[in-house]
């Protein structure tokens, strides 16, 4: 192994071959800290010509590669396992904006580039990079692409997955694919980038990306409003986009219960309405026209809603502060202790049964437990959490298991998805063959197989 390290510091430099165990304890830690690692080594290449050699290397060499970007796996999906015979791979250093081009609303960036970075430069030329996430500041544009990210926008503009014209890829043998093309339409054959697209670098590491870009709005208007419960919710959001159709471009929903944990754990955070309620949306809409009668309509369209009391921000720092309380909830919820985290997709019509229904479920198992719901209600997606029973409960934690099957079996009646946005990883690995079907799980592996025949590719991720 020693002559495998010497040939990799050969091609990348010997200070980009990190070995010393303090150094490399962050890069095999996830973000939540439930996964400890080991690894041989952690590279950090500086080029696609660079990863493409010391792809060649450790596939030669049978070494296991894990792909890193910002680390900020939600599932456990960006750490080695702890047999300690992989490589990671950070990306961390292919920083560049390739090509910004305002005219085909495009821009090429590396892998490495954090999504904030890509933010900032489409703004630099009056264009939109609209995929928006908590972790923004860290996550990187090939984990975002690995995970196909969602975040709070997905309304409007679309995942990842809709977000990417094209991709350069290292294949795991090392060959590299340039399929960075800026092309709305292309009808040649398969789409093979969509097979690295929420692949969790299973199938390759991606280097760089083809992205759409949009107009800026010119105008913003962010509510947060009071609602009794999720029907008048979606009472809400169908009279939003009936309204102003694409103009809705966010509708966040957030229950009381996770509001409270917000302004007990975060240090100056507060209700922006007087009275509590059981449910709030958080909602935002965008427009082109710098005119201002964007506010007006809303509340005239909120006059006529189910929605109970509103705040209308007034000014781009109060639409600030209203953000701050719904991207603070992970935080808040993971100063408040453990909890059991869902990330679940269901068609939006079905929402309100799922969560009374899901609810009697979990309360008649584990009574007293509760419930931390949130999420992007526009597009189906909750955060579904569960936490503590008080004392002198059945303890939730102890049969994690249960509690799991209690909500996928209910996600699977509802035809949903066991992971809207954060992925498989290691956190799922094991129930995904509970809930796909026989057929797709065998073209899943039929197709690892064609890619990644050793099997070296991010190994105890995804499939089983
Ligand atoms: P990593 O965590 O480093 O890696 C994620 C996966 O991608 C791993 O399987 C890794 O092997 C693979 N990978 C990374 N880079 C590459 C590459 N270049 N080529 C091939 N494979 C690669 N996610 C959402 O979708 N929506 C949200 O709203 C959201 N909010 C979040 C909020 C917080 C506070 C945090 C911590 C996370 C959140 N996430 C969210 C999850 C996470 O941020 C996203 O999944 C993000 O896209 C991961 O990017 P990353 O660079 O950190 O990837």
């Amino acid at each position: 192994m020693s002559d495998l390290l010497a040939q990799l510091a050969h091609r990348i430099g010997d200070t980009h071959v990190l070995t010393d165990p303090q150094t490399i304890q962050p890069y095999l830690t996830d973000w939540r800290k439930r996964y400890r690692g080991k690894a041989l080594a952690v590279l950090r290449p500086a080029s696609t010509a660079e990863v493409a050699a010391i792809v060649r290397l450790c596939h030669d060499a049978g070494v296991s590669m894990v792909p890193q970007g910002g680390n900020t796996s939600l599932c456990g999906a960006s750490v080695p396992d702890t047999l300690g015979n992989a490589v990671v791979i950070s990306l961390s250093r292919l920083r560049q904006i390739r090509q910004v081009d305002p005219v085909n609303q495009t821009l090429t960036a590396e892998a490495g580039c954090t999504l904030v970075e890509v933010q900032v430069a489409a703004a630099q030329q009056q264009r939109l990079f609209p995929l928006s996430l908590a972790s923004e500041g860290s996550c990187q544009i090939g984990g975002n692409l690995s995970t196909n990210a969602g975040g709070v926008q997905v309304l409007r503009y679309g995942n990842m997955r809709e977000l990417t014209l094209g991709l350069e890829v290292v294949l795991p043998d090392g060959q590299i694919w340039d399929g960075l093309r800026g092309l709305r339409k292309d009808n040649t054959g398969y789409d093979l980038k969509h097979c690295f697209i929420g692949a969790e670098g299973t199938l390759g590491i991606i280097t760089a990306a083809t992205l759409k870009l949009f107009p800026r709005p010119l105008q913003q208007c962010t509510a947060w409003v009071a609602l009794s419960g999720p029907e008048d919710a979606l009472q809400l959001l169908g009279q939003l986009q009936q309204r102003f159709s694409d103009r809705l471009t966010a509708f966040e929903l957030v229950s009381d219960v996770c509001l409270q944990l917000v302004t007990q754990h975060i240090p100056g955070s507060r209700s922006p309405l007087e009275a509590p309620s059981p449910w709030y949306a958080l909602l935002e809409l965008s427009d082109g026209a710098p005119d201002d009668r964007l506010a007006g309509d809303l509340l005239a369209t909120l006059a006529e809603s189910p929605v109970q009391d509103a705040a209308i921000a007034q000014s781009e720092q109060q639409a600030r502060a209203l953000w701050l309380l719904r991207e603070s909830i992970s935080e808040a919820q993971r100063l408040d202790g453990p909890s059991i985290k869902h990330d679940i997709a269901l068609p939006v019509s079905a929402i309100p049964a799922f969560l009374q229904d899901t609810a009697a479920l979990l309360q008649h198992a584990f009574p007293g437990v509760r419930l931390q719901v949130f999420g992007h209600l526009g597009d189906g997606n909750l955060h579904y959490n569960l936490s503590h029973t008080r004392p002198g409960n059945v303890d939730l934690f102890d049969d994690e298991a249960q509690a799991n099957r209690i909500v996928y079996d209910q996600v699977a009646h509802y035809r949903g998805s066991i992971s809207a946005e954060h992925g498989i990883g290691q956190l799922k690995r094991d129930t995904l063959p509970h809930y796909k079907s026989a057929l797709e799980l065998k073209l899943m592996h039929q197709l690892k197989a064609s890619l990644d025949p050793k099997g070296l590719m991010n190994p105890g991720k995804v499939l089983v």
